[in-house]
């Protein structure tokens, strides 16, 4: 143990400067502050959508929405089940159970925490209306396996990717798989204005029909209220796309420095004994590394919560995984009527061992410097070897 280590001083989070600030004022001199009225919101789109390989791309509100409107041009409703993986955030499962539908939540492969293919397939039923993967700390899941099993079922994949700006799954980047994506820009996520979300579409019909639905169903040049869809107010506001829009800019080079990062943190974190970092499939082709994220397998959830309070302490922003899906009183609200914790829990068996012994770094810990790398390591070693 080391009693004289210099503090470490991480990169601060979010990180903005003079071009997030002139986009505020440029959003504000506009004199209209919504999408309607102004062209930050349009600009962002085609921008964001450019960076992805989609030229579909709504702004919206939040990534929750992203995926409850994206689910909802998909046809999910009352009486339809989509597919989910058991280990992710709540809005996955929240999005599908606010239109009406029931959440299926399926296994994880135990080492890179996306979903399992093999379980995508054998929860399929009749009344399947998407599957939808989670791009987990901005990893990928087998894209190939699940693009095959959706063309085979007829069942679309929409992709979550809250934690994929920028990814790529075999040189393709996420709006180039063929498939719905819902991004978020959440305080904590890659990218940010606080909230703010996005989804890309892979074709033009289904884009328009989204449009629609995030605008109260009103064509945008309406003037007498003429309704043509169901829907809600969705829409991103001017400010929002002016400071996304800077975020975009600085992107491309924090994504550099975090894919230098990851390898090196994860090698050093591999050495300390009885620390398993995520695993990097090579077909990730560009990784956006939204958590460092690293099992301590077999450890119980109360020692996990513990080292995680310890590894706060010693000056690293450190959190406890995300809690399995069906684990929380709020998803049984609207669960699937038929089934308990336990059934899930039986069907999901690496998602209740990562759902107790998984840890994650925050990932401006990837935008330090490589001597940061050593330290970090350094830090969970120690406070491994004292637990
Ligand atoms: C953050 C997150 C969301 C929701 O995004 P919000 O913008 O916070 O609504 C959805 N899915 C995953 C996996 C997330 O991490």
């Amino acid at each position: 143990m080391s009693g004289n280590r210099k503090p470490l001083e991480l990169p601060q989070w979010p990180q903005y400067g003079d071009d997030e600030r002139d986009g505020l004022i440029r959003a504000l001199e506009q004199g209209q502050w919504w999408r309607m009225g102004g062209s930050e919101v349009d600009s962002f789109e085609r921008e964001f959508g450019e960076f992805h390989g989609s030229p579909y791309t709504l702004a919206v509100t939040n990534g929750t929405h992203a995926l409850e409107l994206a689910l909802q041009v998909l046809g999910v409703g009352p009486g339809t089940e989509v597919i989910v993986p058991a280990f992710t955030f709540i809005s996955s499962s929240q999005a599908a159970q606010r239109l009406g539908a029931v959440a299926v939540p399926v296994d994880v492969d135990p080492e890179t925490y996306c979903i399992d293919v093999a379980a995508v397939e054998a929860a399929i039923t009749p009344r399947t209306k998407a599957i939808m993967p989670v791009h987990m700390a901005g990893h990928f899941p087998d894209m190939d396996a699940l693009e095959k099993l959706s063309a085979a079922s007829g069942v679309p994949l929409i992709q979550d990717a809250a934690h994929g700006h920028g990814g790529a799954w075999q040189g393709k980047r996420v709006g180039e798989l063929g498939s719905v994506a819902a991004f978020s820009f959440q305080n904590g996520k890659l990218m940010t204005a606080g909230e703010g979300g996005a989804v890309t579409f892979p074709d033009r019909e289904t884009y328009e029909e989204a449009f629609l639905r995030h605008s109260c169903g009103r064509p945008r040049t309406d003037r007498k209220y003429f309704h043509q869809t169901s829907g809600s107010n969705f829409r991103m506001n001017e400010f929002s796309a002016a400071v996304l829009r800077a975020q975009l800019r600085r992107y491309p080079s924090q994504l550099a420095t975090r894919e230098q990062r990851a390898p090196l943190l994860s090698s050093l974190l591999a050495r300390i004994p009885g620390v398993v970092p995520q695993t990097h499939d090579p077909r990730v082709t560009s990784h956006p590394h939204y958590m460092a994220m690293f099992r301590v397998p077999g450890l119980a959830e109360e020692k996990r919560n513990a080292l995680v309070d310890d590894l706060i302490e010693r000056g690293l922003p450190a959190f406890v995984a995300f809690r399995a899906i069906y684990r929380s009183d709020g998803f049984w609200e609207s669960g699937a009527p038929d089934e308990t914790v336990e059934d899930v829990a039986r069907r999901c068996p690496n998602t209740e061992a990562i759902n107790n012994d998984t840890i994650w770094l925050h990932h401006r810990t990837l935008l330090g410097s490589e001597e940061q790398m050593h330290q970090v390591a350094e830090i969970v070693a120690d406070a491994l070897a004292s637990a």
